[in-house]
């Protein structure tokens, strides 16, 4: 499932390439994925400027001067830049074509993805108005995640990977995150300490931005954009060595989600 590098990778390439330019065309292929798409796109679109693009969790924003083009990738989605015309292969659902004949291309197998056309603030469209606070951003910080935990017996991971309470921290980077801040993810939210909530939201901080970083040197080589750029201290590595101690890692399931962690080291 992309997480929140990936979109922000994304979002700053479709960024660079995109802003400035009209849409010329926009070909469906299909009427609906997680959401109806609307059929108005193929009318509306054409002849509007791509004035900015934005990100709100994991909700990519086009500003296209009259309205908002909302794109979700959902499980298996990704978005491909052509320089021209190419042949649609399977799950190739939507193409948006521009006026210097640039392509991008919405692919998407398991169609759980979001393609929308949002009007006035788009904030405050239902899909984003009770997303929580950027990762990235100053709004995110120890006071208010240790405020945001008070008395929660929710898991801590599960606290992290709420939306409501921070946005777009996947599963991925809440394991790394917790073993980066020493904390066991099946810990009780409201346990933690003032201390340990500043370890944590800067580990989260540290695992986005560090995958974003490597993703954007990378990215520029390839079509796609679907990969994990991280080297991964927990995620996937159960019964691995610690790399921090040694002993093997744990898993346990939190939320039904795999959850790997090291029982000395995270306390
Ligand atoms: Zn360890």
């Amino acid at each position: 499932m992309p997480e929140l590098p990936e979109v922000e990778v994304t979002r700053r390439r479709l960024e660079g390439e995109l802003v400035g330019k009209r849409f010329a065309e926009v070909v469906l292929r299909v009427t609906k994925l997680r959401l109806p798409v609307p059929a108005e796109l193929t009318t509306i679109l054409p002849g509007l400027k791509v004035m900015a693009i934005n990100r709100r969790g994991k909700y990519l924003l086009f500003d296209c001067e009259k309205g908002w083009l909302l794109v979700h990738l959902g499980m298996t989605g990704f978005l491909r830049l052509l320089n021209g015309a190419a042949p649609p292969g399977k799950h190739d659902h939507i193409d948006f074509v521009f006026d210097d004949g640039q392509l991008l291309r919405f692919h998407d197998p398991r169609k759980f993805g979001i393609v929308a056309w949002l009007t006035g603030d788009p904030l405050l469209h239902p899909l984003l108005a009770e997303i929580g606070p950027e990762p990235l951003s100053a709004d995110f910080c120890s006071t208010y995640l240790f405020a945001a935990g008070r008395n929660r017996k929710v898991p801590v991971k599960q606290l992290i990977m709420n939306s409501s309470v921070v946005a777009g921290v996947g599963n991925i980077y809440a394991n790394e995150a917790l073993f980066r801040a020493r904390i066991r993810p099946d810990r009780a939210a409201g346990t933690l300490t003032l201390q340990e909530c500043i370890a944590l939201a800067a580990a989260i901080r540290e695992v986005l931005e560090g995958s974003i970083g490597e993703g954007s040197t990378c990215r520029v080589a390839e079509e796609t954009v679907a990969y994990y750029p991280l080297i991964f201290d927990v995620y996937g590595r159960k019964g691995k060595p610690c790399r921090g101690c040694g002993e093997p890692l744990d898993e346990i399931r939190l939320g039904n989600r795999s959850t790997v962690f090291c029982r000395s080291c995270q306390k």
